[in-house]
């Protein structure tokens, strides 16, 4: 028997369930007494969240500075002012509320005000060598995962360039998961960040670093998405298929942090970087033709998805993966989901930009079939 050997490392408290958010005062206080709220400018406040997360701390007593600037594929800059704040007002807790790029801005700010310096001082692997001023994560979308991941997700303007920072320090010490905060979501960002989190399951799943444990969670992330992405984007408030989308996300968040991503978050970073686009309709776009490109390394482990999908196997790799491709080529019909990258505004004048820009991404690396510049090169036109 070849007996795996691997590490496993997940230390978020999860509170999972409908109203948990209504513990964000008792569990803040066990963390600090001063918090920053990073969130949104606009779903939050319009929904009175914001003023009752506010109201909860408070009846707690626990100061609350509020940080509503969060705008999407966040930058370095909007970090960079966070961290100021956290130093002038001697901040002990910082409590993400919005998006996967709140969550990833309230990890910024904890290591930039931890640490002092500049964000991209600590983009990269393990930059980060100590705690960190403790991270709350409240997810509203279901899709990042970035409740359960320590990465945190930035764009520098300057360079156009979007990367990742990651450490054993920047997980959330504590993260809230409650699907009532998702029914607000439109369908198109219902259906964005449901690809997000389906393409986090699935690539880890075909990824070389995958095993048993992050195997486990991937495999049960495709099965919740598949019962439920569809009925969510129909319907915001079939509270159900929230929170099977929300369980999902953070399901495959754990499975990223383990595995990793492979070639369509490397293109989807570079795209995003360059052309300021949805994450989630990025990645999503591409996971099938990745999951495609791979086949010839991965057609065992892609056809056992099927089980997920609950696609009759014919016990034939090459047929079963390919059904496994269909089938979220069907989930992606059904709900009208984009399919080229046309759509996303990638034409012949910003492609050598991307491609340039993705042979530097470490994930691409990560890749099961080895990708050199021409290579991506033919598959970015193939799919355009
Ligand atoms: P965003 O956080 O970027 O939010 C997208 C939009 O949705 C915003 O305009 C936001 O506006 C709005 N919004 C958020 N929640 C709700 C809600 N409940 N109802 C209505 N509107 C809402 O989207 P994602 O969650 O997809 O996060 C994407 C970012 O996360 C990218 O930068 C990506 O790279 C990163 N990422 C991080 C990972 C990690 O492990 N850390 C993994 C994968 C991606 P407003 O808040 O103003 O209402
Ligand atoms: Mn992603």
């Amino acid at each position: 028997m070849n007996m795996e050997v691997f590490t496993y490392y997940m230390p978020v408290r999860v509170f999972f369930g409908k109203k948990e958010l209504e513990s964000i005062g008792s569990l803040t206080r066990k963390l600090g007494s001063k918090a920053l709220l990073v969130t949104g400018k606009k779903s939050m406040k319009k929904l009175g969240i914001t003023d009752k997360v506010v109201t909860l701390l408070g009846d707690n007593s626990i100061k609350v500075n509020v940080f509503d600037e969060i705008l999407p594929n966040p930058t370095d800059k909007v970090v960079e002012e966070g961290a100021e704040i956290v130093q002038r007002e001697k901040i002990d807790v910082i409590i993400g509320l919005g998006g996967g790029s709140c969550l990833d801005v309230a990890k910024g700010i904890s290591v930039v005000a931890t640490y002092g310096g500049n964000l991209w001082d600590y983009i990269g692997e393990d930059k980060i060598k100590g705690e960190v001023i403790p991270i709350i994560a409240i997810p509203t979308t279901a899709g990042t995962g970035s409740e359960t991941t320590p990465f945190g997700i930035f764009t520098k303007k300057e360079i156009m360039r979007k990367d990742a920072l990651g450490s054993s320090y920047t997980f959330p010490k504590i993260s809230i998961i409650d699907p009532l905060l998702m029914e607000s979501m439109p369908p198109e960002l219902t259906a964005d960040t449901g690809f997000d989190a389906l393409a986090h399951a699935v690539e880890a799943y075909i990824s070389p670093l995958a095993n048993s444990l992050s195997d486990a969670l991937s495999f049960e992330a495709v099965r919740l998405i598949r019962n439920s992405l569809v009925k969510a984007v129909r319907n915001g408030g079939d509270l159900e298929a929230r929170g099977e989308m929300a369980l999902a996300s953070s399901m495959a968040g754990m499975a990223i942090t383990q595995a990793g991503v492979v070639a369509g978050h490397a293109f989807g970073m570079s795209i995003g970087g360059i052309l300021d686009t949805s994450h989630g309709r990025t990645v999503g776009i591409l996971l099938p033709h990745i999951m495609a490109h791979n086949l010839s390394e991965t057609a065992c482990k892609t056809a056992r998805l099927g089980g997920a999908l609950n696609l009759s196997a014919v016990g034939d790799p090459a047929k079963d993966s390919q059904k496994v491709i269909a089938s979220i080529q069907d989930m992606m019909e059904e709900i009208d989901f984009p399919t080229r990258l046309g759509a996303l505004g990638v034409n012949k004048q910003n492609l050598s930009e991307i491609l340039e820009d993705s042979m530097r991404q470490v994930d691409l690396e990560n890749n099961p079939r080895k990708f050199d510049r021409k290579s991506a090169q033919e598959f970015l036109e193939s799919i355009m």
